[in-house]
């Protein structure tokens, strides 16, 4: 379990307290498409509010490379917000995200009251967590609470820096529960232990792979990444994606499993096309062969039916499932299939199932299999890196309890 300060260690009344969310939620014409990041971050700002803060809320949206860019001003975030919590949330419109105005709306905060800071990446310093950015950041408020999942995993001023300037540094109960549920299913399990692993590259999950190889009972890989670690085993494998040099990784890994007495499962099966689809959503002609025989002109896209059972078989037999990475190109409803069976199983079971973020996470959504899962991480690179067995900044830079 978490051993941080959270926001029910803390005493915020009459108190300014500087929130760092992870707002960066999918604009289309300056209009927010998925809210899910504004919804999550409400439980904490809530609590806050009921019990007196003053609550300054920051974030950042995209990548403004350290300008600002109107495009991407959380000012549409301050006004749905607004709606989500049935009170104001004032936008505190300023290019210097610390500069006269932001200064001025803090000042003028009664109890209760909330603010949105300007994104926080319209300064240059942000991801580079320099100290000058750091110190304004701090200087707004008396406490800092950090429940940015999604930006975890990196250390910039709004997340790390800042708690080097703040006696009091606690995590909000998004932060909370993504590290409670991860971590307990990756360090304490219930077993069997499932870990399904799949998405375009080996060399992205590398270390995701040992880690998870250790701590499961069974480690399904499906998705291109497979293919390598089925090209390690002999097999051929057509057209299909490949990475060379890390074949006598996958070597490693397929021996390391042995030893250790853990079921590596692979395809056995495949869904193969003539070409990658282009654009990636338009009709393929699709044949099934055996995941170890590719004809050299074919190319995998998806894990075949045999395996589809395959999978779904052991998340039955499964106490705790983590998923991170689709199955197969599941944008093209073709080539979906896979993936979709595998949300499937993890919708049927009783397991307790944990969604990586990112990919995997929207597919599920997608799919509508959303509400069926114990947990779906809200952060992509910052699940991955905690699956990688790695320690966090933006969780490592709050006071411990
Ligand atoms: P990742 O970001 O590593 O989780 O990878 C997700 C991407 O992997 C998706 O865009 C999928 O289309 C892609 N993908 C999954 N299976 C394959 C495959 N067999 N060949 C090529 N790309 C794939």
């Amino acid at each position: 379990m978490l051993n941080k300060k959270s926001v029910d260690d803390i005493n915020v009344k009459g108190l300014k307290v500087l929130v760092r969310c992870d707002f960066n939620v999918p604009l289309k014409d300056g209009k927010i498409t998925d809210e899910n990041r504004l919804v999550a971050a409400l439980p904490t700002i809530k609590k806050l509010i009921a019990d007196g803060g003053r609550v300054i809320l920051c974030s950042h949206l995209g990548k403004p490379k350290g300008e600002p860019k109107p495009e991407l001003s959380l000012a549409p975030v301050a006004e749905r917000l607004t709606q989500l919590l049935g009170q104001e949330v004032k936008f505190a419109a300023d290019p210097e995200v610390v500069g006269p105005n932001a200064k001025a709306a803090v000042e003028a905060m009664k109890d209760g009251e909330v603010i949105l800071l300007e994104n926080t990446r319209y300064r240059k310093e942000e991801t580079k967590n320099g100290e000058e950015f750091s110190k304004e950041l701090a200087s707004l408020c008396d406490v800092f609470v950090n429940d940015a999942f999604g930006t975890a995993h990196r250390a910039h001023c709004s997340n790390v820096g800042v708690t080097n300037y703040v006696d009091t540094c606690a995590v909000g109960y998004l932060m909370q529960k993504e590290i409670d549920f991860l971590g307990n299913a990756v360090n304490n399990p219930e077993r069997p232990f499932v870990a399904i692993l799949g998405g375009a590259k080996v060399a992205d999950k590398l270390n995701v792979i040992a880690n998870l190889l250790e701590k499961c009972d069974t480690l399904i890989i499906g998705g291109g990444m497979a293919y390598t670690f089925l090209k390690a085993k002999g097999g051929q494998i057509g057209t299909s994606l490949v990475d060379d040099e890390k074949l006598d990784y996958c070597k490693d890994m397929i021996e390391k499993a042995q030893k250790l007495g853990k079921n590596l499962l692979l395809p056995v099966d495949t869904t193969i096309t003539d070409a990658f689809p282009d654009p990636i959503d338009a009709p393929v002609e699709t044949s099934v062969v055996a995941s170890d025989s590719i004809p050299a002109d074919k190319m995998g896209l998806d894990i075949g039916p045999k395996t589809a059972a395959l999978f779904a078989d052991a998340v039955k037999t499964a106490k705790t499932v983590v998923w991170n990475g689709p199955m197969g190109v599941f944008e093209n409803p073709i080539l979906a299939k896979g993936t979709i069976a595998v949300a499937q199983a993890l919708a049927e079971t009783d397991a307790t199932t944990i969604i990586g973020g990112g990919d995997s996470a929207a597919a599920v959504n997608q799919l509508g299999f959303g509400d069926k899962m114990t947990h779906i991480s809200t952060g992509g690179g910052a699940s991955l890196e905690f699956l990688e067995g790695k320690e966090l900044p933006g969780v490592a830079a709050a006071d411990d309890k």
